[in-house]
């Protein structure tokens, strides 16, 4: 039994959805999510930041978190929009950029929940990089909640890893591929997301003085926030749903819907953190499946294991000519199966290592002009 106790601070300034969202979560921790309790602490309402206008916001904000131990959160969940600190002069003007700042440094993790999830902007689409993880708002509480939840899990799970490999200075991509139990064959296509982000963080922290376990934290979400907002976001290494159904020419929905078909996939199965935020497919193990085949496709694959009906199987569609032309690749903006001809890749814009991510010609042609600035 995991005794774990864990703590998601939610930031709110609207009252009404504070309450629904912390009901929710306390919602979780009663109806069998056995691993953990969950305390909450919700701002303002239980607590007042220190209304000294001569200290700057972000110090009263950090000096916020330092009372009773807030500092050991497990997540702090946050408004994208937290506007209302700005109109009250008695609290500090508190935003996401300022939050994930100072959490960052405290080694806690940060996650946003926006309007703006699933807006096809540059910004949004190219966010790789961004110290805290956005999920869409427009969900219900309790949807809202439990991904929270699992989130927090996910982060739980890297510092747990760190915490029982406690040498901080051991080599990033070892230590990762322990964590995310990675298949051997996928080290080399791992260190080409980017890694140098992570590395590169606890030696600026190291020169802050700060204490070993603080830094293992901030390890921790350093190393969330690269797989979160850069692994697994950008198929390539893994693929969720749509890139598998894609990589596999079937349609994703009925991918999704058929457990027999997914069974068939089960030992390429990601297991690491976030996995219960969505599923992912290791696409090492998805080849070393197919490669058994002559030509090495899914329907080859399937149909050898003579249960699965092949005929019956729907390709799929590529999002953008909405014909079965071949698929293969993933269109980040619309999150479908698109082909290489009917999208743009190979910007440097997008992690390396995300082989399988395009995005499709005409989310392309409306974003290109201002990528040129
Ligand atoms: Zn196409």
């Amino acid at each position: 039994m995991n005794t774990t106790q864990s703590m998601i601070l939610v930031v709110e300034d609207n009252p009404d959805n504070s309450t629904q969202l912390v009901s929710a979560i306390n919602g979780l921790s009663t109806n069998g999510v056995d691993f953990q309790e969950l305390f909450l602490q919700i701002l303002p309402k239980n607590k007042q930041l220190t209304q000294d206008s001569q200290i700057p916001d972000e110090e009263n904000f950090r000096q916020f978190l330092m009372l009773d131990n807030l500092d050991q959160v497990s997540l702090c969940f946050v408004d994208s929009e937290l506007g209302r600190f700005r109109q009250n002069d008695d609290l500090p003007i508190l935003n996401k950029d300022l939050i994930s700042r100072v959490c960052g440094d405290l080694g806690i993790p940060v996650c946003v929940y926006s309007d703006a999830a699933d807006e096809d902007d540059l910004e949004r689409l190219s966010n790789w990089t961004h110290r805290y993880v956005v999920i869409d708002r427009n969900l219900s509480f309790d949807a809202l909640a439990q991904l929270g939840v699992n989130i927090s899990e996910g982060f739980e799970q890297i510092r747990n890893g760190l915490r029982e490999d406690s040498a901080v200075e051991k080599d990033t991509l070892s230590q990762l591929g322990k964590i995310l139990n990675m298949p051997e064959d996928a080290y080399s296509h791992l260190g080409l997301y980017s890694i140098g982000q992570v590395s590169a963080l606890p030696i600026k922290l190291q020169k802050a003085g700060l204490t070993p376990d603080v830094l293992s934290r901030a390890k921790s979400v350093s190393m969330g926030y690269w797989l979160y907002n850069s692994v697994l976001r950008y198929p390539g290494i893994l693929l969720n749903t749509a890139a598998l159904g894609s990589y596999l020419d079937i349609d994703p929905d009925y991918l999704d819907e058929s457990t027999e078909i997914k069974g068939a996939f089960d030992k390429a199965l990601y297991k690491g953190p976030f996995y219960e935020v969505e599923p992912h497919w290791w696409k090492c193990e998805i080849d070393s499946l197919l490669v058994e085949c002559p030509n090495e496709t899914a329907r080859e694959y399937l149909d050898n294991l003579g249960t699965i009906d092949i005929d019956k199987l729907p390709q799929a569609m590529c999002t953008e000519s909405g014909e079965p032309d071949g698929v293969g690749y993933y269109c980040i903006a619309k999150k479908q199966p698109v082909c290489e001809v009917h999208s743009a890749g190979g910007h440097s814009w997008l992690p390396g290592g995300a082989v399988l991510s395009r995005i499709s010609q005409s989310i392309w042609d409306g974003l290109s002009p201002f990528y040129a600035l």
